[in-house]
């Protein structure tokens, strides 16, 4: 039994089914609940007292897919395109990466989740190459108080191999209690022999969620849905990542079987999988989580998946009603709408929509408080939908609660040794950095940039033209 937690005064953003907002609420945790919400709520004696009066409380974010083992290689990828990032984790150097550099980039991402109000993250870990890299995932999640789905996943072989293999059923057996649940991560090339069947089979034998990446330019594609669909494998718990360059047809079936899409809208509009789809995937009633993919390139805060995907979506309702000679006069996705995708959505996803997502009395009690007192941008709050998808950001965020205990409080993370984690970073950094070489550790991080041309200008006439051929 732990402390009972009440947050006094703030305003409560509930994402319950009405969106509710209530002003000046307090609420009140107990264990791992959320037992009340009123004004001057009477708490039992010795309740740990938070001042959110000023603040937004909001339900804890929830990350559908996360490739956290990356994360030790935070910012490396920043100018890549997706065949850049294939060539350099699938083929070239994912296999570098030991079981001891699995943890170190887990850990970093896990304890950047919870300090950014992420509370829920699926950690889609595509480089389990033996048991020991799926023990040394689980380690690090399990040492870090947020809740951890992991997504179990190899790119370094086929799905139909891996999931035969008797060590990978023998992580799931022993390491049920040390995570919130699992899934199985592999995607569908769309071979019409449908090699990755036994996968789904072994999947299904197990009762467990398949996430696929789906819809990627170039990667993934209708064929892939398609055999999916054809062989039943497709079902309300399963999550399509991106789902970004499919046909009518595709969605047609996504929306009849009950799947959801994990958006990751800055992964979509710099990578190539494809335009960010949610301006789609409205129009076909599926439903959406959010996701930051990976912080190789991105943020991993899902303060920037709300506010991209909010604008990329409304980018393309109005390009699309340009193009008929039209105007958009009014929104249809509103501010409102991403925050609910960035929680109860991700909730619906993992099956949770009964006990996470929402500030609801009876729910698990995963809150964060928006709160900055020495910044400008805390006040005023008068949309305050509006006010955490355009204005606050993860610095913002101070204070966290996850199953009822406080996690991060004054903006600082609670008990949580950073040294340490920033030591097994550096160590794997400097293991990759070693294995690469030097040469190929600065190629990959800086990619040639494709030569490009100003076009002609015929206002000007002088010499400028031939100092106009690249970059800035
Ligand atoms: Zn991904």
């Amino acid at each position: 039994m732990s402390q009972p937690v009440v947050l006094r005064g703030g305003t409560v953003v509930t994402v319950d089914d009405a969106h509710t907002v209530l002003e000046g609420h307090d609420v009140l945790v107990v264990d791992d609940r959320i037992a009340a919400i009123g004004v001057d709520l009477e708490v039992p004696a010795g309740t740990d007292e938070i001042d959110a009066r000023g603040g937004v409380v909001m339900p804890g974010m929830i990350d559908t897919h996360r490739h956290m083992w990356q994360t030790a290689m935070r910012g490396y990828g920043a100018d890549w395109t997706l065949t850049q990032y294939f060539v350099w984790n699938y083929l070239d150097h994912g296999k570098k990466f030991r079981p001891e550099d699995i943890h170190a980039g887990d850990l970093l991402a896990a304890l950047e989740a919870i300090e950014a109000g992420v509370t829920t993250c699926v950690d889609w870990s595509h480089n389990l190459q033996t048991p020991q890299h799926a023990d040394a995932a689980v380690d690090a999640l399990a040492a870090v108080p947020g809740r951890f789905v992991l997504a179990y996943g190899n790119i370094q072989d086929a799905p139909a191999n891996w999931t035969a293999n008797p060590g990978f059923r023998d992580v799931l057996e022993r390491r049920r209690g040390d995570v919130e649940g699992f899934q199985l991560a592999f995607d569908v090339t769309g071979d019409p022999s449908f090699p990755e069947k036994p996968a789904f089979e072994v999947a299904r034998d197990l009762g467990l969620p398949v996430t696929t990446h789906a819809g990627v330019w170039g990667a993934t594609n209708d064929d892939g849905i398609r055999l999916m669909h054809e062989h039943g494998f497709m079902g309300p718990e399963t999550v399509y990542v991106h789902a970004a360059t499919l046909s009518a047809d595709s969605y047609h079936r996504m929306a009849a079987t009950g799947g959801s899409v994990s958006v990751s809208t800055e992964s979509e509009q710099s990578a190539g999988q494809g335009y960010p789809p949610s301006w789609v995937l409205r129009t076909h009633a599926i439903p959406m989580s959010l996701s930051m993919d990976t912080s190789m390139w991105w943020s991993g805060d899902l303060f920037s998946a709300m506010r991209s995907t909010l604008s990329a979506d409304r980018s393309r309702e109005h390009l699309e009603a340009h193009a008929k000679g039209e105007t958009v006069t009014h929104h249809a996705l509103r501010a409102e709408h991403v925050v609910d995708m960035a929680t109860m959505g991700g909730a619906r996803a993992l099956g949770r929509a009964s006990d996470l997502g929402s500030v609801e009395v009876g729910k698990k009690a995963d809150l964060v408080l928006i709160r900055n007192e020495h910044s400008p941008v805390g006040f005023p709050i008068l949309s305050p939908y509006g006010h955490i998808v355009f204005q606050a950001q993860r610095g913002d965020v101070e204070a966290v609660l996850v199953d009822g205990r406080i996690v991060k409080r004054d903006h600082r993370l609670v008990g949580v040794d950073l040294a340490a984690a920033r030591r097994t970073v550096e160590q794997t950094v400097d293991h990759l950095r070693g294995e690469l070489g030097e040469d190929a550790w600065q190629q990959g991080m800086n990619p040639d940039i494709p030569e490009t041309k100003v076009l002609d200008n015929p206002y000007t006439y002088t010499d400028y033209r031939s100092a106009t051929t690249h970059g800035a």
